[in-house]
């Protein structure tokens, strides 16, 4: 028997347990795992999961340094104590399995070192797109491809936000209040609606798709609280839907971008098809073209399929060696490439500035004669070429005038904008979203 210590016994800690005690029907190598130790903050609370009370206990660095067990399964989220409880148990030899994107995006560097060191697998498919197996695939079967890119619509709250603000044509703030009411928004929302959530996850997917370490604050990201009824309404009236993507590619030179914006995605695409809560994730790599991946990118059950995955993953490496410890001289040579993290360098990463991409802007201006000359007389002369400018109707006593650009540099675009703000004309630019 494997024996396993699980930290958490929330939503996804709940849905781990059920899947380990109710093996019959699933994968064999299931009846090998045995739970040690369940960790939690609050004894007393009710558990829906039927678990002995023995098992469980709030202190959570006795399972870490638990001689006995073999895999910690990290499931209490944050920053810490997840992070010294997982560092702690590397230093214990045991492997980790998390569901943690948060402390993986931002202490990834530290935790991988320290388990190449101790010879032990720290496995993370839950962390990102929930029930979808997206981390092994990137690392096993599409392995062998030039990953190009990979676009993702990878946070649940925000595209059901976005896809109710589609369907009904509500404001954002009304929709994000609901929903915080539905249980599908925290009741802080910043890491989700500022985007994040899904800084995190494309940090992490970016680093598996092109080999190399990301530093999270290299990753741009911007959020849906900006987006109103009016632009969603101009979307579609424009054959778009507005989604937040999350957006990992190869630029020149080598480098890469990596960036969690809202976006225009042109409707007949895949991923404009994506609503609710699901996620889904684009891959773009040679000789393999695209494959998208789609599911259920949260909940308990879905994201406990994940959890569960990896800890087979491992079981099934530690039944082929079960006297790993007394061959090992080298602990990270003896690591099955397949499962461990093979880079140790960090990624040359591209400024948002140098990438080239199509804008949809929205002005409040004067209602005096000669605006979108102007506009289109200072976009000219930075280089800026327009695919289409409107004046579509008013708001209050301001005329609207939507435009669309070609692909166009950032940095071109900035500067546009910048003398554009001083046209005594432009009373306002409320809107500014890229364009897939
Ligand atoms: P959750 O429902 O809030 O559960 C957290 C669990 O950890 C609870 O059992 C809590 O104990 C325990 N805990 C928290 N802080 C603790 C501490 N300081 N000491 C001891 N125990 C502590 O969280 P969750 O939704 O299951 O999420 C767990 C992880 O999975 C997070 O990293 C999250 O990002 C990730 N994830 C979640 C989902 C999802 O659908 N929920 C999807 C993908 C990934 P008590 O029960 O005693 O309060």
């Amino acid at each position: 028997m494997v024996k396993i210590g699980i930290l958490g016994l929330g939503t996804v800690g709940t849905g781990t347990v059920q899947i380990l005690r109710d093996p019959v029907g699933r994968h064999h190598l299931l009846q090998s795992i045995e739970i040690q130790r369940v960790g939690v903050r609050s004894i007393d609370k009710p558990r829906v999961v039927d678990i002995p009370a023995d098992l469980i206990t709030t202190d959570l660095e006795s399972i870490v340094t638990d001689p006995e067990i073999d895999i910690i399964v990290e499931l209490i989220g944050g920053i810490e104590p997840a992070r010294s409880l997982m560092l702690k148990a590397i230093a214990h030899g045991k492997h980790v399995v998390t569901a943690n994107k948060a402390v993986i995006a931002k202490f990834g560097d530290e935790i991988f070192t320290a388990a190449n060191q101790s010879g032990v697998y720290v496995m993370l498919e839950a962390a990102v797109g929930g029930g979808i197996p997206v981390i092994q695939p990137l690392k096993q079967s599409l392995g062998v491809n030039r990953i190009h890119r990979v676009t993702g619509i990878i946070n649940g709250t925000t595209n059901y936000i976005l896809t109710r603000m589609t369907v009904e044509g509500g404001e954002f703030a009304d929709i994000l209040a609901d929903a915080q009411q539905l249980g599908y928004a925290e009741a802080d929302p910043t890491a989700d609606v500022d985007g994040l959530d899904a800084g995190d996850k494309i940090a992490i997917l970016a680093s598996l798709a092109f080999g190399g370490r990301i530093k999270r604050e290299d990753v741009y990201c911007e959020g849906i609280r900006k987006i109103s009824a009016t632009d969603i309404a101009y979307a579609d009236k424009l054959n778009f839907v507005i989604k937040l993507l999350a957006i990992a590619e190869r630029v020149e030179d080598g480098q890469v971008s990596v960036r969690v914006h809202p976006t225009f995605v042109p409707k007949d695409r895949p991923l404009a098809t994506v609503n609710g809560v699901y996620n889904a994730i684009l891959i773009e790599g040679e000789p393999l073209g695209q494959v998208m991946l789609f599911g259920p990118g949260a909940g308990a059950g879905a994201t406990a399929s994940a959890v569960v995955s990896d800890l087979l993953a491992i079981v099934g490496v530690i039944n082929c060696n079960p006297h790993r410890e007394e061959v090992i001289d080298s602990p990270s040579t003896s690591l099955n490439p397949l499962l461990s993290c093979s880079h140790s360098h960090y990624t040359d990463m591209a400024p948002l500035t140098s990438l080239r991409s199509s804008f949809y802007v929205r002005f409040l201006c004067m209602d005096v004669p000669g605006v979108i000359g102007k506009l289109g007389t200072c976009f000219g002369a930075h280089h800026v070429s327009i695919e289409s400018i409107v004046q579509t109707g008013f708001q209050g006593d301001r005329a609207e005038i939507v435009v669309v650009t070609h692909d166009v540099s950032e940095a071109d675009f900035e500067s546009a904008l910048a003398e554009i703000r001083g046209l005594e004309a432009i009373d306002s630019i409320p809107s500014i979203i890229r364009v897939l």
